[in-house]
């Protein structure tokens, strides 16, 4: 069954939880699930540490055994010794081990539980008046397990109650235990299991408030990354037909420019030019033409497919292709195609007086920059070669080869 967060955005379900001012105590999962592998790993970091400490601070009783309850004090050792520091080393080896990791707050639960049960059974054995304080290792336990240990409110409350009930069902089964220290221990343990489950019910709000907090600075740093990216994108893209705009082409041109010259590889130019195309938008409306346009960028970007080949609009219903690395006949070749490719479109200009479909003028021109040259001049040879086009009929290919001055080839495309 749907849960009524499932139709929520990630966002607004931690825009909701962040909301609530109390009780947060269980996310809609795979948050909770996501709180509660992160909050495992946090308390299974510090675990040799509070291991450790633990295991010292328990022992370091020894010496209240002796002195508050001589009568059991064997026992007492025996139970630190034998039974809770082995206890308390077995699991901190065991949250080494990957499949057990996840279980750490059960695993402080039965320490918490096994801890406290030793110092009731003592007191049960016990025939000492000092018993009256001897239960206060179970406020230490308290404190350790539930604020130091790190585990969750509801583990904490449920360990503490059942400690607290095991404690008054026993306060009967201890000897020494009067009837009035018996109440006012039970109070002070009560009062002080009460003040820890308080430190731990703040700080996991604190912790699951913290959490959603870097949950939502996660995402926005990603909505962020993401409109940086379309704002990018945007900034290069010439808006009618999505090929890449002047601006971008200038700085590409220029890098690939002096990428070439380094290696002294030819650099191709072809540029494109919609023949009679104000008649078109007179003839078929602005509207139309900026149809024509996409379609003519559409066919152009499909015939430059090499990585570092780049079509761009150049302005109005000028185009303009940049080819690293390429000699002049190749540049021919695809030239051509672009011919081809917006023959093969059909566009219908009836207004034309040279063509009844919409064609192109194109100028090709290559160069090798080297000590001579520069990028102005090869754009000029192909703008030049365009304009020879333009003069000697239109739809047509003209190319401009600077290294065999003034050569200009004709290459009629129909
Ligand atoms: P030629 O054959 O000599 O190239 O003539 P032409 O009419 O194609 O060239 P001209 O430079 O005289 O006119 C270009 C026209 O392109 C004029 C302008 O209205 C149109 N134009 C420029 N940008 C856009 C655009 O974004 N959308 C539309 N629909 N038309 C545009
Ligand atoms: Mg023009
Ligand atoms: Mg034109």
């Amino acid at each position: 069954m749907d849960s009524p967060h499932s139709r929520l955005s990630h966002e607004e379900v931690i825009r909701r939880c962040l909301a609530r001012r109390f009780g947060i105590f269980a996310f809609p999962e795979p948050l909770e699930s996501r709180f509660r592998d992160q909050k495992t790993d946090k308390r299974n970091r510090h675990f040799p540490l509070a291991g450790f400490l633990a295991i010292v601070i328990y022992n370091l009783f020894f010496i209240s055994d002796r002195i508050m309850v001589p009568d059991i004090s064997a026992t007492a050792w025996r139970l630190r010794l034998f039974v809770v520091s082995p206890a308390i080393l077995l699991v901190m080896g065991l949250v080494t081990v990957k499949r057990f990791r996840r279980h750490s707050e059960f695993f402080i639960m039965v320490l918490m539980l096994l801890t406290s049960s030793g110092i009731i059974y003592l007191l049960t054995q016990s025939h000492h008046p000092n018993v009256a304080h001897y239960y206060t290792g179970i406020i230490l336990i308290a404190i350790f397990g539930n604020i130091v240990a790190g585990i969750r409110f509801k583990t904490g409350l449920i360990t503490s109650s059942v400690i607290l009930f095991a404690y008054v069902v026993s306060l009967g089964s201890m000897p020494a235990m009067g009837r009035e220290a018996g109440i006012n221990s039970a109070l002070v343990l009560c009062a002080a299991l009460f003040i820890s489950l308080f430190g731990c019910f703040q700080l996991e709000s604190e912790a699951r408030r913290e959490f959603l907090q870097a949950m939502l600075q996660r995402i926005n740093a990603r909505k962020l990354a993401e409109t940086n990216r379309k704002l990018a994108r945007i900034s290069i893209t010439d808006g009618l037909t999505n090929l890449f705009n002047r601006r971008h082409f200038d700085t590409v041109y220029d890098a690939q420019w002096r990428s070439a010259a380094r290696v002294s590889s030819p650099i191709s130019l072809i540029f494109i030019d919609i023949d009679h195309f104000k008649r078109f938008n007179d003839h078929y409306g602005h509207q139309a033409g900026d149809r024509c346009l996409e379609r003519v960028a559409g066919a152009i970007n499909a015939c430059v497919k090499r990585a570092h080949d780049l079509a761009a609009r150049y302005g109005g219903e000028e185009f303009v292709v940049l080819l690293p690395h390429t000699p002049l006949d190749k540049a021919l070749i695809v030239a051509d195609l672009i011919v081809r490719a917006t023959e093969k479109l059909g566009i219908a200009h009836e207004a034309s007086p040279t063509h009844p479909f919409v064609t192109l003028s194109i100028g090709v021109s290559c160069m090798t920059p080297g000590d001579s040259g520069c990028p102005e001049q090869l754009l000029k040879f192909a703008d030049i070669a365009v304009y020879r086009a333009k003069e000697s009929g239109r739809n047509r290919i003209v190319s401009l080869d600077p290294a065999k001055e003034g050569d200009v080839l004709l290459h009629t495309a129909l």
